[in-house]
């Protein structure tokens, strides 16, 4: 029987996006899938969001975020069992990712006027009859690309900085973890019912995230990985639209001759295997000097073997990533490396046993591209100097940690690490501490969230002039004095001209 025409004016039944918990495939949440028009709908609302939202002003501002953190704080334990069914990280480390989150929305709402709020400038010798004041100003509407690893932390890394900023804000949240997505966005309404629009959540999947990229927006801040990123990218491009890119990494940590060699290993393990290994700063290589190796592989394999799969760390949220973690242990073995803790099988499905990895050649997958799984190589190095070349041989260039009791050492080490964060005697800190900046170099990308250079990404600065008294001669008109350019480079002469 031939099937009953549409008529030309009904709607394409909308696709669906579904997630699933990753460790029993139970269904989480199920969305549409929010297709170009439905994207180009919520940035024009949006648009009309952030006018309102600009005009509030920073207190008015940093209320309704006060009352969005709050709101957030008081319902943590649902949200972190949300994003533990989601995403499969354990309960308590979601709740983590959570604190984390709140404090710096925290930070960014009670800094943002210091920051971004018109300040006076020096206006300079050359117009010392004006008065300069520099403010930034927010950019409109942000669009949010998110991952899947971090389904709070990392996007509120751009939102709630983008907001204290000023903008609205449209959220893409990665398909993978739309229902935490939602809920963000749901909490917001709660918090702040009289500009419910000033935060949006879109579920769905590439599609959907590069129909935002062409929509208009004043930046898109994108989080995942290069592949991704340069797609975006070249996307924006085609409207011009500004981009932040918060790429992938393969975090190094060196370990010294003189390190703590169990709070190292205790460290590395951490960095290395908590969340399943799914953090884009975990700590993927450790250089250790000769003097500290075989102690440091004792104790790090001491610890591997104490962790239990379901409390220290969940399924892999998503099975393809599984099998890129078995293809990098496999490349690693065939190589000629050893497994100094695990198995040569990491396990079937989503859960992935922790493997370390020894004697790793540098050109091997395992060392050279993100694993982004419960895997550590350790290689033995002559010294902390090799260990740095090594660490710095990477494309990647996002985070890193050196262990070393010389504070003075370390902090050398620190600064030559090629990346946008060092912890020094400690992994990952710097992502706790709001006030720091976060981003990568090279393949990490580029541009900041958190902290003073976070909020300023989220704006554009505003410079403006205002002339006090004229000049009793004035040099930029057509009514300059003859001899008035001569006067000024004699000037010029004396003030700068003794310098060689
Ligand atoms: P992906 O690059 O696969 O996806 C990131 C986001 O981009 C997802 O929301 C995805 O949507 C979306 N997307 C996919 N295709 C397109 C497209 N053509 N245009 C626009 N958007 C698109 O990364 P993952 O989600 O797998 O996240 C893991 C990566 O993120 C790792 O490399 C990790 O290191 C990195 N990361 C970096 C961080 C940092 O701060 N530097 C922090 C956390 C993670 P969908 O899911 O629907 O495909």
């Amino acid at each position: 029987m031939p099937l009953a025409a549409q008529p030309d004016t009904a709607p394409p039944p909308a696709a669906t996006l579904e997630s699933t918990d990753p460790a029993t495939g139970e269904v989480v949440g199920r969305f549409p899938v929010a297709d170009a028009a439905a994207v180009g709908a919520a940035v024009d609302r949006a648009r009309t969001a952030a006018q309102a939202w600009a005009a509030l002003g920073y207190d008015g501002r940093r209320r309704r975020l006060a009352a969005w953190r709050g709101h957030l704080a008081r319902h943590l334990d649902e949200l972190a069992d949300l994003v533990h069914r989601e995403n499969g990280k354990p309960h308590e480390d979601a709740v983590l990712e959570i604190t984390l989150a709140v404090d710096h929305l925290a930070w960014a709402a009670a800094h943002a006027r210091r920051v971004l709020g018109p300040r006076r400038v020096r206006a300079g010798l050359l117009a010392a009859n004006h008065a300069a004041s520099l403010e930034y100003q927010p950019l409109g509407v942000v669009g949010v690309i998110g991952p899947w690893n971090y389904p709070v932390f990392t996007p509120m890394g751009s939102i709630a900085y983008a907001l204290a900023a000023g903008n609205a804000v449209v959220f893409k949240p990665s398909e993978h973890t739309p229902a935490v997505g939602v809920r963000l966005a749901e909490s917001w309404r709660a918090a702040v019912p009289d500009l419910p629009d000033v935060l949006q959540a879109l579920p769905g999947d590439g599609a959907t995230g590069a129909a935002l990229c062409r929509a208009g927006v004043g930046k898109l801040a994108f989080t995942g990985s290069a592949a991704t990123g340069r797609r975006v990218m070249a996307a924006c491009a085609e409207t011009l639209t500004p981009v932040l890119m918060e790429l992938g990494g393969k975090d190094a940590m060196i370990v010294d001759d003189d390190a703590d060699v169990a709070a190292a290993a205790d460290a590395a393990v951490w960095g290395a295997m908590s969340n399943a290994g799914q953090t884009c700063i975990g700590i993927e290589r450790v250089y250790a000097t000769e003097a500290v190796h075989d102690a440091f592989v004792a104790e790090v394999t001491r610890r591997v073997q104490r962790l239990e799969p379901g409390t220290s760390y969940g399924p892999m949220t998503m099975a393809a990533q599984a099998d890129v973690v078995r293809r990098h242990v496999e490349d690693a073995v065939a190589a000629g490396g050893r497994i100094g803790a695990g198995g040569t099988d990491p396990g079937t499905g989503r859960t992935v046993a922790p493997v370390v990895l020894l004697d790793v050649p540098e050109t091997s997958a395992a060392v050279r591209e993100e694993t982004f799984g419960p895997t550590l190589t350790i290689t033995r190095v002559r010294d902390a100097e090799e260990a740095l070349a090594l660490a710095n041989g990477n494309p990647h260039g996002l985070a890193g940690a050196v262990f070393s009791r010389s504070r003075r050492r370390a902090l050398d080490l620190a600064r030559r690490m090629r990346s946008g964060m060092t912890s020094v005697n400690s992994v990952l800190t710097f992502a706790a501490v709001p006030a720091l900046p976060f981003g990568g170099v090279g393949e990490s990308g580029f541009g900041r969230i958190h902290g003073e250079d976070g909020l300023r990404e989220f704006t554009r600065a505003k410079a403006i002039t205002r002339q006090r008294v004229p000049l009793p001669v004035p040099l930029m008109s057509f009514d300059r004095p003859a001899g008035a350019t001569a006067a000024l480079a004699r000037f010029v002469r004396l003030v700068h001209g003794r310098h060689r």
